[in-house]
C-alpha cells in the first residue's frame, strides 16, 4: 500500500478475539501483519482481557492501532486465573452481539463518535462466527481467523457424523479405530478427535458448521504443512487463506515494510519473566527441557509431582512455566525437597516469553500440552516435541505431529514419574530424528513465509485483496 496514504484514507480493520490468551495472541499477530501491510486498526478485547494486557505491560497503542473493550457480563476474576471456559462460552453467545454491534455503528461511521476512518472489514475469531452478520449489516467483508489447526477444523467440521457412525458415546474397543470418513483427514483414530473427551464442550463444532459463512477463513497454518486438508477445505469453500506461521510472516514483512515500529508487545496477558532468558544463557546449547502446557490446562497436584520428579530424575536442566492456577483448585507448589535438589538445574516461572525460550540455542525439548500456538512455535523454532495432550484440538495436533509430521512424541494419559525420566531421556540423548525433522519443517515454515513467492506471503496477498474488496 502507498506510503503517503493518510489516516482518514487507510483501510480499517476491526479485529476482534474471542477473550482467551490462546486466541488473542494469533488475533494481534495478524492485526499487527495488516497495521505494518498499511491497514488502520481498531482492537477490540473485552474489559477483562485489556485490563490483563494493559497490567502485563504487554501492548502498545499507535494513532493507527487502537484498542477498545466492552464489559463481558461475568463476575469479576482473581488476575492469577483464567475466566471459566463455560461461562465464557455462554457470555459470549448471549452477551456479546449487541455491545460489539453498537461499538461498530460508532466507528468511523456518520452515526458514529470515535473519530477514525470508515470500517472496512471485520475479523473474528473462529469462534465468533456472529460477527458475520454486523459485517453483512455494513456491507463489509466479514472473516474470521480459526484459532486450530486446520485438521481440528475439518475433524470439528464433521462432528456431526459421530453421531451417525453411532461413535457418541464411543463404544468400546472404538476408541483405536481410524477415522476415514473426514475429508483430508489421515492416521487420525477416534480418540484423537476433538471434543470426543469433552462431551460438553458443544460448542466449538458449532462454530465450525457455520464458518463456510464468512467472507473466508484464515489459518495459522501453511500450505506444506496441511495441504491435504487445505485441498478438501478448497474444494467446498474458496476462500481460504493459510497464513502462517503469523510470527514468521510478521517478521518478514515488517522488516521490509512500512511500519518496522509496528511491533505491539507480547500480547500476553500474564506478565512476562524474562530472566529466564539469563538462565538459558547460562545453560549449555541443546542441554535444557522446556515444560509448559500454555494457558488453560489444569493438572491435578499429583500429576504436576508425577512431572516434576520424572523431570528432575532426568537430571536434565530445565525451565517449567507453573501457572498460579495449574492445580486445579490450589495454587501450585512444589515440595521443598524437589526445591532443593533442583537448585540451579530448574528454573521455575509463572509465565515466560514462549518464543523467544523456544527459539533458544540451550533448548532441546519442549513438553507441550499441543494447544495450536505452541505447536506452531514449536515448528517455527525446529524445536521437537513431548505431547502431553488433555483436550479440545490437543490431541489431533499431537496426532499430526508425532505421526505425520515426525517432531513428536506423544506421553501416555497416566502420568508416572519413570515413564517421563525415560521419555526425556530418549529424547535428548537419541531424539535425532526428531530434531531433523523439526528442523526441516522450520524450513519449509520460512520457505512459506518468504519474500513474495512462499504460499503464506502469496495467501496474505490474496487475503488483502479480498478484504479491501
Ligand atoms: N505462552 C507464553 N508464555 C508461557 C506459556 C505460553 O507466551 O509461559 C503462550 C504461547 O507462546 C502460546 C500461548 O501462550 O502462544 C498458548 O497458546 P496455545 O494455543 O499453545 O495453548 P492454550 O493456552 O490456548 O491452551
Amino acid at each position: 500500500m502507498a506510503s503517503t496514504t493518510t489516516t482518514d484514507s487507510k483501510p480499517h480493520a476491526v479485529c476482534i478475539p474471542y477473550p482467551l490468551q490462546g486466541h488473542v495472541k494469533p488475533m494481534l499477530k495478524l492485526a499487527q501483519l495488516l497495521h505494518s501491510l498499511g491497514f488502520y486498526i481498531t482492537f477490540v478485547n473485552t474489559d477483562f482481557i485489556h485490563d490483563r494486557l494493559l497490567k502485563a505491560a504487554s501492548i502498545t497503542c499507535f494513532a493507527d492501532f487502537r484498542f477498545e473493550s466492552f464489559p463481558d457480563g461475568l463476575p469479576p476474576c482473581s488476575d492469577d486465573s483464567s475466566q471459566d471456559g463455560y461461562l465464557l462460552s455462554e457470555a459470549c453467545h448471549s452477551n456479546f452481539l449487541d455491545p460489539l454491534r453498537s461499538l461498530v455503528a460508532r466507528l468511523g461511521s456518520r452515526h458514529g463518535d470515535i473519530s477514525c476512518p470508515p470500517v472496512t472489514c471485520i475479523i473474528a475469531d473462529g469462534m465468533m462466527p456472529f460477527t458475520i452478520t454486523i459485517a453483512e449489516q455494513i456491507g463489509v467483508p466479514g472473516m474470521l481467523l480459526w484459532p486450530t489447526s486446520v485438521c481440528a477444523f475439518m475433524a470439528l467440521k464433521y462432528h456431526h457424523l459421530l453421531k451417525e457412525k453411532e461413535l457418541v458415546p464411543v463404544p468400546e474397543g472404538q476408541l483405536d479405530s481410524i477415522v476415514e470418513w473426514i475429508p483430508g483427514l489421515k492416521d487420525v483414530r477416534v480418540r484423537d478427535l476433538p471434543l470426543v473427551h469433552a462431551p460438553n464442550g458443544l460448542s466449538p463444532m458449532r462454530e465450525a458448521a457455520q464458518a463456510f459463512k464468512a467472507s473466508g477463513i484464515i489459518f495459522n497454518s501453511f500450505n506444506t504443512l496441511e495441504q491435504d486438508l487445505l485441498d478438501a477445505i478448497s474444494s467446498m469453500y474458496p476462500s481460504v487463506y493459510a497464513i502462517g506461521p503469523l510470527q514468521m510472516l510478521l517478521n518478514s514483512t515488517s522488516s521490509g515494510g512500512e511500519h518496522p515500529e509496528s511491533v505491539i508487545g507480547s500480547s500476553s496477558i500474564w506478565k512476562e519473566e524474562a530472566q529466564c532468558l539469563q538462565w538459558l544463557h547460562s545453560k549449555e546449547p541443546n542441554s535444557v527441557v522446556y515444560i509448559s502446557f500454555g494457558s488453560r490446562v489444569t493438572m491435578t497436584q499429583q500429576q504436576l509431582l508425577e512431572f516434576a520428579w520424572g523431570i528432575c530424575n532426568s537430571n536434565y536442566p530445565f525451565l517449567w512455566v507453573i501457572r498460579p492456577d495449574l492445580v486445579k483448585g490450589r495454587s501450585a507448589r512444589l515440595p521443598p525437597e524437589l526445591l532443593e535438589t533442583i537448585e540451579g538445574r530448574g528454573f521455575i516461572v509463572s509465565w515466560c516469553p514462549q518464543e523467544q525460550v523456544l527459539d533458544h540455542p540451550s533448548v532441546r525439548v519442549f513438553i507441550t500440552h499441543c494447544g495450536w500456538n505452541s505447536t506452531v512455535e514449536s515448528i517455527s523454532a525446529g524445536m521437537p516435541m513431548i505431547c502431553w495432550p488433555c483436550h479440545c484440538d490437543q490431541p489431533i495436533n499431537c496426532r499430526y505431529s508425532c505421526r505425520k509430521w515426525g517432531i513428536g512424541m506423544e506421553m501416555g494419559n497416566g502420568i508416572e514419574r519413570d515413564a517421563v525420566e525415560k521419555l526425556v531421556r530418549e529424547v535428548m540423548e537419541r531424539g535425532e530424528k526428531l530434531k531433523q525433522r523439526a528442523v526441516e519443517w522450520k524450513k519449509l515454515a520460512e520457505e512459506a513465509t518468504s519474500g513474495n513467492s512462499g504460499s503464506s506471503s502469496m495467501n496474505l496477498k490474496k487475503l488483502v485483496e479480498a478484504l479491501l474488496g
